[in-house]
């Protein structure tokens, strides 16, 4: 067979084996061509009487990625195309039947009358894990790199190639709604015990270890395609079902707040696949498949989560004409709660780190953040102790500035004050060499500013980390005036190697991030004082889709911390910079009651020794009068709160602190967990359009106050009909 895509050969037994290795890619993608070669090869198989069975697996590290996600954006394009010129139905025709044409092609040869047996070796995913669950025997490689699952829901999809009925078919319904739920990407123990995988063999062992069950007579038919099958949670409509269906609604809803049309489609098509044989089980799931990968949060999604996050981690923004940076020994001045995680996530990318602080024993305790939380791995299985002891080994703690010499970049955490940063700064440079690029953690001062304590500004930068460090998949890298290109690409190369995506702003107070968050919360407080019930603003920040309430989100950063920012904003900017209402309830808080937040147990929620979280019930006395409940528009208090966060990132955008709507959309999503399903920030105003924006910006402004004001960049956006999408492929081009 003339193939390129797959090596094909079968051995004196008569058992063939399908090598994927797609030439240069580093990884295998489900591509046409792709689908075309396997179709052929499974035509081969089935036809040629001297081949007995056929087992697939992969020539490079890893088995699959999965299908690509372009390709099935294209479709998108396709289908608007032929709608456009030939019809609603013309195009719906067209889409149903490309979309899948992979539960075609997998169907075929599950049901080719030969034998297949998968041997999969590293990450095996989505669409990838979707072929493998059509083969008819599984066998995974038990190395540490070897994972499987179907994550699209990620990505606002579902698993649309047999995945939802070969999974409820393999294991007890709820387990399967949770497994498609969470896409989450399992280990070969843990997936052979789910019942995802038979068996589990070393790496050199797989493919005759496969072939052997070809050998001795391994069936060619599918369990679910076996006369007498019954489905491990048996029939839908069973006491068994009723038992599993009703709260399976319930934690849906409680999950998504209905925001995720994909997981409803989960749903829908496990009840009533179910309940059909394969065949039609499969055009069922075909039907919302379909109906998903036309939806714009499936649209949003995969282009910010995907595709733009996939762009801004190779280095989208990195300065082209500067070599790579070599980043072998990094320095952290500052061991408290950030330059011990900053050291933490260094050392775990394998550099050598010298963390230092006022004196050995601060700096030790800094180190031993690093043993926690290696120590917390190991007890949960996912490191060994080796690792741990190579990891600490890499992080040598000191009170002498001395020992920075040799550092390649050096970030620095101390204290949040000019005067301390100043002294830092140049104690370092006297310690580093001339070529060395420093950059501050800091959150709220200017990097122009911190700069002039330095030498060498155009090597000063800004890396600014989110808290906890070791979880946040956000950083932004703050451009200060004299910033030069290779300071940045420095940065870039550090933020790619510790694997966080990055985003490149302009120096302005608040940067990005916090400048949305700021409004989120904001929002919250003055949502108090109108005297809706706490509670209903808790629920309408979730319902929006947001990670956390507003209320429960300040008291992770701190009280005190928001207060502290406000008078600091009051001082250097004037009264009018801050909102008095708010200024009086954190004041109320803090100065009043003495409730800091999370950290001393009391904010605006009360944290028990033992049991969960509760609103402080004297929240509604220190807010003023209580609105009825009956009376609160609870849509527009979810509105509110992400129009709030939009039109401030408009203004972030409009003013050029951001300038690449990417960055805007995946920074939103990892660094505060703006509504996901939206496609991030600026997304969500295209997906509405900014006309629409701008009147309902209008509308709430009348209603609430200047903070809804549009941007005049906005407005002007709004007038020629334009997006922020548009415009950057514009630029682009
Ligand atoms: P922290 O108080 O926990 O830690 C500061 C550390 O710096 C302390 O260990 C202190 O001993 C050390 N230090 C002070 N002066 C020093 C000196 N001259 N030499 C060496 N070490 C010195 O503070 P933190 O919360 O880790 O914040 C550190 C920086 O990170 C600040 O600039 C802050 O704005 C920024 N930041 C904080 C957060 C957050 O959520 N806490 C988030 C992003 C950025």
């Amino acid at each position: 067979m003339d193939l390129t895509h797959f090596r094909f050969e079968t051995d004196s037994d008569g058992i063939a084996l399908a090598t994927w290795d797609s030439p240069g890619r580093s990884m295998n993608v489900i591509t046409p061509e792709v689908m075309a070669e396997l179709d052929r090869i499974v035509d081969t198989v089935a036809a040629d009487a001297a081949i007995k069975g056929c087992v697939i697996t992969s020539g490079k590290d890893s088995f699959s990625g999965g299908a690509d996600l372009t390709m099935l954006q294209g479709l998108g394009a396709e289908y608007a195309r032929l709608a456009r010129e030939r019809g609603e139905e013309e195009a719906m025709r067209f889409f149903f039947e490309e979309s899948r044409r992979l539960t075609l092609l997998y169907r075929k040869l599950e049901t080719c009358g030969k034998p297949f047996a998968a041997a999969v070796h590293g990450t095996c995913l989505g669409g990838a894990f979707e072929l493998a669950l059509a083969c008819h025997h599984r066998i995974l490689s038990d190395d540490d790199k070897t994972r499987v699952g179907l994550p699209e829901i990620k990505v606002g999809l579902f698993p649309g190639a047999g995945g939802t009925q070969r999974v409820a078919r393999l294991m007890q319904t709820g387990d399967a709604l949770q497994m498609l739920f969470k896409g989450e990407q399992i280990r070969p123990l843990m997936a052979r015990n789910m019942g995802l995988a038979h068996a589990v063999a070393k790496r050199d062992e797989i493919v005759d270890q496969a072939k052997a069950w070809i050998k001795g007579g391994g069936s060619a038919v599918a369990p679910w395609d076996q006369p007498k099958f019954k489905a491990p949670s048996g029939k839908v409509y069973s006491p068994a079902g009723m038992m599993t269906w009703p709260p399976a609604n319930a934690i849906y809803r409680r999950e998504t707040h209905d925001n995720y049309p994909a997981a409803k489609a989960i749903l829908q098509s496990v009840y009533e696949g179910l309940q059909l044989p394969m065949d039609l089980a499969l055009k069922v799931e075909s039907r919302y498949f379909a109906r998903i990968l036309r939806s714009p949060e499936a649209a949003a999604m995969i282009r910010s989560l995907f595709v733009s996050m996939g762009e801004l981690n190779k280095g989208a923004r990195r300065p082209a004409a500067i070599g790579p940076s070599s980043l072998k020994r990094v320095g952290v001045v500052g061991a408290g709660f950030m330059g011990a995680g900053i050291a933490y996530v260094t050392a775990l990318a394998g550099m050598e780190v010298v963390l230092v602080d006022q004196s050995v024993e601060a700096a030790e305790k800094g180190k031993a953040y690093s043993h926690k939380l290696v120590s917390d791995q190991i007890m949960k299985g996912r490191a060994k102790t080796a690792d741990r002891d190579a990891l600490l080994a890499r992080i040598t703690p000191t009170g002498d500035y001395a020992a920075l010499a040799g550092c390649d970049l050096v970030i620095e955490a101390v204290f949040e004050d000019p005067k301390v940063k100043a002294e830092v700064i140049a104690k370092v440079e006297a310690a580093i060499g001339p070529e060395v690029i420093f950059a501050s953690n800091t959150s709220t001062l200017p990097i122009t500013g911190l700069a002039k304590a330095s030498q060498r500004p155009d090597q000063f930068i800004g890396i600014h980390f989110f808290s906890p460090v070791e979880k946040m998949l956000l950083v932004e890298i703050i451009m200060g005036k004299a910033t030069g290109e290779r300071a940045l690409a420095a940065a870039l190369d550090y933020v790619r190697a510790i694997k966080k995506t990055p985003i490149v702003v302009n120096d302005a107070r608040g940067f990005f991030a916090n400048r949305c968050v700021g409004a989120y919360i904001l929002e919250g407080h003055l949502m108090l004082a109108e005297g809706v019930p706490a509670v209903m603003i808790e629920n309408a920040g979730r319902q929006a889709g947001m990670p956390v309430g507003p209320l429960s989100l300040n008291d992770e950063v701190g009280v005190d911390l928001a207060l502290k920012i406000l008078k600091a904003t009051k001082a250097q900017l004037g009264d009018a910079a801050v909102n008095p209402v708010q200024e009086r309830i954190l004041a109320g808080l803090v100065e009043g009651e003495g409730r800091l937040g999370r950290k001393n147990r009391k904010g605006f929620y009360d944290y028990p020794e033992a049991g969960p979280k509760r609103l402080w019930p004297g929240l509604a006395d220190l807010a003023g009068p209580r609105l009825d409940p009956e009376a609160v528009d609870f849509a527009e208090l979810k509105q509110r709160l992400l129009v709030a966060q939009a039109v401030e990132a408009a203004r972030v955008y409009g003013e050029g602190v951001v300038t690449d709507p990417r960055e805007a959309d995946v920074g939103s999503i990892l660094g505060f967990g703006f509504a996901p399903f939206t496609g991030g920030v600026l997304s969500y105003i295209d997906g509405m359009g900014a006309r629409r924006f701008v009147e309902l910006c209008r509308r709430l402004e009348a209603k609430h106050g200047a903070r809804f004001a549009p941007p005049d960049s906005l407005i002007a956006l709004a007038e020629t009909g334009g997006r922020f999408y548009g415009r950057a492929e514009k630029q682009a081009a």
